[in-house]
């Protein structure tokens, strides 16, 4: 019998997540279903406790609920904890068990393009929230040549620094200011907050006046597919990476934790890209 599968947050309501897993669902001939599930904070509780009665077999966690769902948990797996947020839950024999997919999904995706060189790469993450967390804790566990960080609220990335940095990767924390500065430091950029996100795409994160010619400029955005940042990035020679292949990344990582079985990446991309225009 299918089993059903499904996304808590709010708003939900242009997820592609449905989608990618239905799609991903019927090409194994699995009969399970997906569906999302528009949950307010206030309900958040309720909505664990309904899941645990109608014994859904697994979800993905989004906002505003990645940090707040911890607490409803059973078990949160090691990495999950360093970062802070859950977006993933695996429910065994009632027992529901977080995990973060995000920090993985974004390496597996980065690693498409830079290979092992990254161990070599002179790192900068802009952005402290929680994509951040994600993605500066699996850079210092894979151990990148130098980890640095940048935000708008220094404050908040010295604190991420102090947490995330397990393996003690060299780094500095900088303002936004300091590291557009230093920018010709930097072999691979990673843009982690919101800015230049649609409907706002006119705006950048940070300036590339000193960017190297032949740096990795990636952004976690996919809405649109192209920031404003990789854009410049890309005229000014370097080469780009959107946040498409995370999200696929991320997504398939859920699905194997939940079914045992490896999704079609190249078609859950393919789903992906077609609901983004860009097919
Ligand atoms: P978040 O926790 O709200 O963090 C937002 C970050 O953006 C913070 O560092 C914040 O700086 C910074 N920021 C926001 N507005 C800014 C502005 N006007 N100028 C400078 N900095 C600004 O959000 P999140 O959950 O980390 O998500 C961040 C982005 O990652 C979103 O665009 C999201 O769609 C994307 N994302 C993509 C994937 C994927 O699968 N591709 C997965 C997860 C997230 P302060 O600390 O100073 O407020």
């Amino acid at each position: 019998m299918g089993k059903l599968f499904g996304l808590i947050g709010h708003p939900v309501g242009h997820s592609m997540s449905p989608s990618m897993h239905n799609d991903a669902f019927r090409l194994l001939n699995q009969e399970h279903h997906y569906h999302a599930f528009d949950v307010s904070e206030k309900d958040l509780e309720a909505a664990v406790t309904g899941i645990r009665a109608l014994e859904i077999s697994g979800f993905n966690v989004t906002i505003p609920h990645k940090v707040e769902v911890i607490k409803y948990l059973d078990e949160v797996d090691a990495e999950a904890k360093l970062i802070g947020a859950v977006n993933t839950v695996v429910n065994v024999s009632g027992r529901l068990i977080g995990y973060n997919t995000d920090g993985e999904g974004y390496l597996q995706s980065l690693l498409k393009t830079t290979g092992d060189q990254l161990h070599n790469m002179k790192v900068l993450v802009i952005g402290a929230g929680g994509a951040a967390r994600a993605v500066y804790t699996v850079l210092s566990r894979y151990s990148v040549s130098e980890l640095h960080i940048a935000n708008r609220t220094k404050e908040k990335a010295r604190h991420l620094a102090t947490e995330c940095n397990q393996r003690r990767i060299e780094g500095t924390v900088w303002s936004l200011e300091e590291a557009e500065e230093q920018l010709d430091l930097f072999d691979l950029i990673i843009n982690t907050t919101s800015v230049g996100m649609s409907p706002r795409v006119a705006e950048l994160p940070i300036q590339l006046d000193k960017l190297k010619a032949d740096a990795v400029v990636s952004d976690l955005i996919y809405n649109p597919l192209k920031t404003k940042l990789l854009q410049e990035a890309e005229a000014k020679g370097a080469t780009i990476i959107n946040g498409v292949g995370m999200f696929v990344e991320q997504g398939a990582l859920a699905f194997e934790k939940w079914t045992g079985t490896a999704p079609d990446r190249k078609h859950m991309e393919k789903v992906v890209l077609q609901q983004l225009g860009g097919l």
